[in-house]
């Protein structure tokens, strides 16, 4: 995987490049936590539950549909979120459903079931340049480490901060407000 502190690249770019207005505080922080949530299958090895197949790690958790599903139960909690259902569904949907995209473009670990229950195969793309962290945690306060922060800075960071920066230029301020369905635009 790039490491959990990359996860929450996608939602913070959402956010920043979006505005408050229609990802609040509260909300941006829920797609955080979605941003990661797919890697608590590791938990599973740790109660002994299966070391292949889907509850392995980047198993189901790790599926698109998995992320929908997640997304659209959630998005019914929006007002806790103090946002719109819309805005709160696509935020949870791409924060969750980017984990098994950013896992799959790794060099490294396993192979992601991201079309589970539609296909048991797993899946990695041909475009693979983000470097895996390494089995052995201690190797990241090695030179091995740097070489993973700078591929997740150039792979992941780089192009989500453009992504973001774009967003906020394209989306006009009263297209935001209007979208987060607080104001007429401006
Ligand atoms: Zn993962």
């Amino acid at each position: 995987m790039p490491s959990l502190l990359s996860h929450p690249a996608i939602p913070l770019a959402l956010g920043l490049g979006l505005g408050r207005g229609l990802i609040p505080p509260r909300m941006l922080v829920a797609g955080i936590l979605f941003s990661v949530l797919p890697d608590l299958d590791l938990l599973f090895g740790y109660v002994g539950w299966a070391e292949t197949g889907i509850f392995a790690h980047r198993g189901f958790t790790h599926a698109m549909i998995v992320a929908w599903a997640v997304a659209v139960f959630f998005a019914g909690f929006a007002r806790y979120l103090h946002g719109s259902i819309v805005t709160a569904f696509w935020l949870l949907f791409l924060s969750m459903g980017s984990h098994g995209v950013l896992d799959a473009m790794t060099n490294g670990g396993a192979a992601v079931a991201l079309a589970w229950p539609f296909s048991q195969e797993r899946l990695f793309f041909s475009f693979r340049p983000i470097e895996a962290i390494p089995q052995d945690f201690s190797l990241l306060l090695s030179e091995k480490g740097l070489e993973v922060m700078a591929s997740e800075l150039l792979w992941v960071w780089l192009p989500v901060l453009v992504a973001a920066l774009l967003l906020r230029l394209l989306v006009r301020p009263g297209s935001r407000r209007r979208l987060a369905g607080g104001g007429t635009a401006s």
